[in-house]
């Protein structure tokens, strides 16, 4: 397992066991007292009461120590997998390949996602005063979180401010993508000079992201006294209307993921390593059933590794690489995710995204799908932060965190099952390198 990949799974996972349990029960009880305050006591000012002073200020601690966390988890994860992936020298054009495979691959999926929340519209038709009220609340909470993020710039300037001026201006503004772009070259940086000193630096930035991984795994232990008070917040505003909407969300990742796994993955096999699709699925198997169950691509590697070995009979050196660095960097069906996550999130709450912030938001996922975590809801950090980018109350977290932990099963076996394609493409290209065929496997 590589370095990244190990200190995952030794940080504390994030909604594990029985944890998640107790989310549904928060969620459940959350939604089925709002729905209670909103049949049988509709605009009581009680209930206002009660939103202002208890339950949305719980709601809010709860997602600024998820902010608070999010900057050195990114800023350390994009370091350390760039810093790995250049480790193996030999496997220089293995790593290219590996590389502009994974950004074109997660654009497809981030397009697929994006269109399909687009055309299906699963937000749509939320009672617009109610969503303005919270939309409202929403802004002030996140007002210190929005207040100068990318959206202040527009077109080309949004493009040019992707490179910040001011790395620290930028991190205390959450310019996402500007942290996320000095991170990468940062990780380069850190590969191009290597001495004694800088190993100390990587392992101290690994002691970081280490650092971080655990404090949120605390943190996502207050989930369901949280989403308790996201889902009365929600369900006492918007009533029956919200159980509909949530549906109709989950309807559309499962078609986004579907469309992915069954429509993309099969093409470039078919295509790019003239391998039979059917067969590729029958042979991976084992790996699917381990990421379901276990939402955990980190804890996955061990059985890809396996799988990739013995049952698709891959270069040991490719599958190895391609795969440690797949379980945190390549992972479409986070990507997928985060992408209709805040789109559907954006049209529920009727914030209107232009094109441009569409692109924004495409871009991030597709570095987000780089810079999340291979663990059980290790994406949940990263929307909260695009949310809040976009304008959009990064409270909506609260409702996808009840249904999270079925969709971060489906996710994740697309995660696993789109590293061992790409291994299997990446195989397929590299055969006639020297060095492969020489030290292969
Ligand atoms: N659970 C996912 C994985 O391990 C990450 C996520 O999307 O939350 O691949």
């Amino acid at each position: 397992m590589n370095d990244a990949a190990e200190m995952a799974a030794e940080a504390a996972p994030i909604g594990h066991g029985k944890l998640q349990w107790r989310i549904l029960i928060g969620f459940v009880l959350g939604t089925i007292a709002g729905l209670a305050a909103y049949s049988l006591a509709p605009g009581a000012a009680w209930i206002e009461t009660l939103v202002t002073y208890v339950t949305g200020p719980i709601g809010q601690i709860f997602l600024r120590l998820l902010f608070m966390l999010v900057i050195p988890l990114l800023f350390s994860a994009l370091v350390v997998g760039i810093a790995e992936m250049g480790e193996v020298r030999e496997l220089r054009n293995v790593g290219l390949r590996t590389l502009v495979y994974t950004v074109i691959v997660s654009g497809i999926a981030v397009a697929i996602s994006i269109t399909a929340v687009n055309v299906l519209r699963p937000g749509d038709g939320v009672d617009p005063v109610a969503a303005r009220e919270l939309l409202a609340q929403g802004g002030e909470g996140a007002a210190g979180i929005v207040e100068a993020s990318s959206k202040s710039e527009a077109g080309i300037g949004q493009l040019i401010a992707i490179v910040p001026n001011n790395v620290i201006a930028a991190m205390s503004n959450n310019d996402i993508l500007a942290v996320m772009f000095f991170a990468l070259f940062f990780g380069i940086g850190l590969l191009l000079v290597q001495t004694p000193r800088t190993e100390t630096l990587k392992d101290a930035i690994e002691g970081v992201f280490e650092v971080a991984m655990r404090l949120i795994g605390m943190v996502i232990q207050l989930a369901p006294i949280a989403i308790f008070c996201f889902m009365f917040n929600l369900s006492a505003q918007f009533g029956w209307d919200l159980l509909v909407k949530l549906s109709a969300f989950v309807g559309v990742v499962l078609l986004a993921l579907a469309i992915q796994m069954f429509g993309v993955f099969p093409l470039l096999l078919k295509l790019l390593a003239n391998k039979n699709p059917v067969a590729f699925f029958r042979e991976t198997r084992e790996a699917s059933v381990m990421a379901f169950s276990t939402a955990s691509s980190n804890a996955t590697l061990p059985t890809a590794l396996r799988v990739a070995d013995e049952q698709l009979k891959l270069p040991g050196k490719i599958a190895r690489f391609v795969l440690t660095i797949g379980a945190t960097a390549n992972q479409n069906g986070t990507a997928m995710f985060e992408g209709v996550t805040v789109l559907f999130l954006a049209q529920f709450f009727g914030v209107d995204l232009t094109i441009a912030d569409q692109a924004f938001v495409m871009l991030i996922c597709i570095l987000a799908g780089i810079g999340t975590a291979g663990v059980p809801g290790g994406s949940l950090p990263v929307i909260a932060l695009i949310l809040a980018g976009v304008g959009v109350p990064p409270e909506g977290i609260g409702l996808i965190l009840g249904v999270d932990r079925f969709l971060d099963m489906c996710r994740t076996t697309l995660n696993v099952i789109g590293d061992l394609v790409c291994a299997q493409v990446i195989s397929a290209l590299s055969s006639k390198d020297p060095v492969i065929v020489i030290e292969g496997t």
